[in-house]
């Protein structure tokens, strides 16, 4: 049988530095294991061993022109990781800290992630280290066009299609898209959370924050309980922050902090309504930062501090990577947190996970609670492959089907791997058993 410890350490070694990675691939292989004592076969053909190494890694380089007419170069990345039930999929990160262990740490999730959605699509997630804070629209673009001078021979829409994350929304998608358009004379779906007009589908910017809410409304159905006049701590105030704010407060409960990268704005009143709408206008049209609503409203802004020292019924943490450790995570246990439901990717570190499961948590992991905004991915592809457009209605009773249905599965796979509740096991193993057959199914790949 495959030596789960062995493996890990031989991960570590031959992947140096790459912490984040090291840390994804140590919770999914732990959770892994009683999937790997009941099957056999996977040990057989050695499927862990071959989980772990991407199918292939990209690094290019990036040269741009500022508008003072000075050169830059960054570095960009596509790791594309498992395209055993689907072709890669996964979104794109613009931020100075990316490096390869984090596109490599997004990139594996993806694969459990995508497989959960119950949609066939691979594993993948790439980016760059560029920083489009206080950069023009036109040096946005320039980087933008020269970013897919060279990813476009790596990606099509049977191959792989990339999508957004932190620093890539609507306007990066726009630029990049273009450029592949022009480098291919091809209109396809290369690309997801496109604008509406050119193929894009309704709600995929909706789709992490409310997919993430409904997941969350699914725990706390099965606390006996539901949003109604629920205290949450939102952290990030960017995409998937917004259409988390938006739904809890459809759904009744009351959104009181988000925050940056400077600090976190706490509002004892909620962001609704006419507040709610400066902050989106604040955020999507102004790109501002968040301290502005605190100066607006009136209400504390805290710099350089996580939003996790606020007493809150629920936690929905949607900006980063490790942003809730163990302290912050004793804090919100003794605070009486019920819920926590992961819209980032890997924003809790594993001694924090640990610790809300040990005190009976509701706990959502980021594979399974944030994996609408990638079904929603599955959904557009659909569309452009059908070459129609579903509506609004339609698209949301999609997205909250899959969100139910997850949250099913990784429920039942808890039960039925020996560990009722643990969500972080249930959705490993559910994300982990279809796309280890279709490995097997497929031969030594
Ligand atoms: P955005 O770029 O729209 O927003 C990111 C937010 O997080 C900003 O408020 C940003 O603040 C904050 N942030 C980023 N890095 C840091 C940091 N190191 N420390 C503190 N705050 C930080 O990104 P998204 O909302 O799209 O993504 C947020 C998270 O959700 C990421 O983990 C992403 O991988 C995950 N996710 C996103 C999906 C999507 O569909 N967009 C799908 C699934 C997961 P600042 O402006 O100061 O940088």
């Amino acid at each position: 049988m495959t030596n789960i410890d062995t493996l890990y350490d031989k991960v570590v070694l031959k992947n140096p530095g790459e912490k984040e990675f090291h840390q994804a691939v140590k919770e999914v292989l732990d959770s892994l294991k009683p999937a790997i004592e009941k099957h056999p076969e996977f040990s057989k053909a050695k499927v862990l061993e071959r989980i772990v190494e991407p199918e292939r890694q990209l690094m290019f380089r990036v040269p741009w022109t500022d508008d003072n007419g000075e050169i830059h170069v960054n570095r960009g990345f596509r790791v594309q990781f498992n395209s055993a039930i689907g072709p890669y999929k996964g979104g794109l990160r613009f931020h100075p800290s990316v490096n390869l262990g984090i596109i490599k740490f997004l990139g594996f999730e993806q694969v459990f992630k995508n497989s959960l959605t119950g949609l066939p699509m691979g594993g993948g997630k790439g980016g760059s280290d560029f920083d489009p804070k206080g950069k023009s629209d036109l040096e946005v673009m320039r980087f933008c066009q020269s970013f897919m001078q060279e990813l476009f021979r790596h990606i099509g829409p049977d191959t792989d299609v990339p999508a957004g994350d932190i620093g890539v929304g609507g306007r990066e998608i726009g630029y990049l898209y273009g450029q592949y358009r022009r480098i291919r004379n091809e209109f396809t779906g290369v690309l997801t959370g496109k604008g509406i007009e050119w193929g894009g589908s309704l709600i995929r910017p909706e789709a992490t924050g409310y997919g993430c809410t409904y997941f969350v409304e699914e725990m706390l159905k099965d606390r006996g309980t539901d949003f109604k006049g629920k205290i949450v701590t939102v952290s990030g105030s960017g995409n998937v922050s917004q259409y988390t704010t938006e739904k809890v407060n459809q759904l009744g409960g009351k959104v009181v902090t988000l925050s940056d990268s400077a600090g976190y704005i706490y509002d004892p009143d909620g962001v609704s309504g006419e507040k709610f709408d400066y902050f989106l206008e604040l955020k999507q049209k102004r790109r501002g930062r968040i301290k502005e609503y605190a100066e607006k409203y009136n209400v504390d802004f805290f710099p350089n501090k996580r939003p996790w020292e606020v007493k809150c019924d629920i936690a929905m943490p949607s900006a980063t990577q490790n942003e809730i450790d163990a302290k912050d995570a004793q804090t919100l246990v003794d605070n009486g947190v019920i819920a926590v439901g992961e819209g980032a990717n890997m924003p809790s570190t594993l001694e924090a996970i640990d610790i809300f499961i040990k005190a009976g948590v509701s706990f959502g992991p980021a594979k399974a609670a944030n994996a609408g905004g990638v079904s929603t991915s599955g959904l557009e592809m659909s569309q452009n492959s059908l070459r129609l457009g579903w509506t609004r209605e339609e698209v949301d009773q999609r997205l909250h089907e899959i969100m139910v249905n997850i949250y099913k599965n990784s429920r039942a796979a808890a039960i039925k791997y020996g560990a009722p509740g643990n969500l972080v096991v249930g959705s490993n193993i559910a994300g982990f058993i279809k796309v280890a057959r279709a490995m097997m199914a497929q031969g030594i790949y």
